[in-house]
């Protein structure tokens, strides 16, 4: 292992470093990035500091934390969303998305209350609506006896915005209504 010299790419935008050449950074998304550089493998170790991927010992991951799933204890919807029983494989997985359909009348709000109330027992939950008001939201609550201690309303349809409350907030469940005015 003499001086082999050995070819990367290298992106001017966001630094991704990639074997082939192609138009298009995969990192990034950004067209006609990449930049060839030559790599002088006896120095290769100095010259790119490339930080280890982040271990994690699996045997030590408790299931309490991230992989415990939020049951609603609305039995049809906990089925759904997980397929338990076990218990703990029915209902919401944390990190996931869940896209709610259906016509206007249908009661998707009444459902997502419902669901916000009982997440919120025990965690917080963020309520984003574009279509309604903190009022009348609040009356909905009031009529299906949701208990909003721990559901922070925000009315907003800035998405960058509401990600900014969910980074300061870290609710365990975000509620969008709806997708489309955000
Ligand atoms: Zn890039």
């Amino acid at each position: 292992m003499s001086n082999k010299i050995q070819t990367v790419y290298i992106c001017s935008n966001c630094d991704a470093q990639s074997p082939k050449w192609s138009g298009r950074c995969l990192e990034c998304g950004g067209w006609g990035t990449l930049q060839m550089q030559t790599v002088d493998q006896k120095t290769a170790d100095k010259t790119i500091a490339v930080a280890p991927a982040e271990i994690i010992d699996l045997e030590k991951l408790s299931d309490q934390a991230e992989n415990r799933r939020l049951i609603t204890n609305i039995q049809e919807l906990d089925r759904v969303l997980g397929g338990g029983p076990p218990a703990n494989e029915a209902g919401i997985m944390p990190g996931s998305l869940i896209l709610l359909g259906g016509e206007p009348g249908i009661g998707k709000s009444t459902l997502v209350a419902q669901i916000a109330d009982a997440v919120a027992r025990n965690n917080l939950v963020i309520y984003a609506s574009g279509e309604e008001s903190a009022g009348q939201i609040k009356v909905r609550f009031d009529r299906l006896g949701v208990k909003a201690g721990n559901i922070k309303f925000l009315s907003e349809t800035n998405a960058e915005k509401i990600i900014a409350a969910i980074k300061e907030l870290k609710p365990a469940l975000v509620i969008i209504d709806s997708i489309q005015t955000i």
